[in-house]
């Protein structure tokens, strides 16, 4: 689990030191669940400015502490993950995210980067689909006999 005390550790590796305010901003995005957007940032944390809240996303995204997710309504939240590089898992019923990895999906980056001749920097994947919980939950109400005794 991520806690304020770990990232204090990685920012402290990379040469940052965090201020009270800082500190204070990472534990409001901390209990904020497994992903949250800037405004709820802002909304939690009213003693902060809003420029202060994007700097220290911004921040925290170049120091791979947070990335950005695009939900599947289309808007970017941001999220404490993996700090290696991976993709996510987007559940269109519960808006749960979790992180996957594929050396597929890298081997795939490849042979593009081969096929066109581009030098590529970076690329982004999301999967949207439902959620293990999700899929439970529906077979489950489809039929109630069955989890009767649960
Ligand atoms: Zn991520
Ligand atoms: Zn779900
Ligand atoms: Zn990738």
């Amino acid at each position: 689990m991520t806690t304020a005390d770990a990232l204090e550790r990685t920012l402290a590796r990379s040469g940052y030191r965090l201020t009270t305010p800082r500190r204070a901003l990472l534990e409001v995005m901390l209990g904020l669940g497994d992903h949250f957007a800037a405004d709820d940032v802002v909304e939690a944390a009213p003693g902060v400015g809003r420029a202060t809240v994007f700097r220290t996303l911004r921040l925290l995204q170049d120091l791979d502490v947070v990335c950005q997710v695009v939900l599947d309504d289309g808007r970017a939240a941001y999220r404490f993950g993996a700090a290696d590089h991976h993709h996510h898992l987007v559940c269109s019923d519960c808006g749960a995210v979790s992180d996957f990895a594929s050396g597929d999906v890298e081997e795939l980056m490849a042979g593009i980067a081969q096929r066109t001749g581009y030098q590529i920097e970076a690329h982004r994947l999301e999967v949207y689909g439902r959620c293990g919980a999700c899929q439970a939950k529906d077979a489950h109400e489809r039929a109630p006999l069955a989890g009767a005794t649960a």
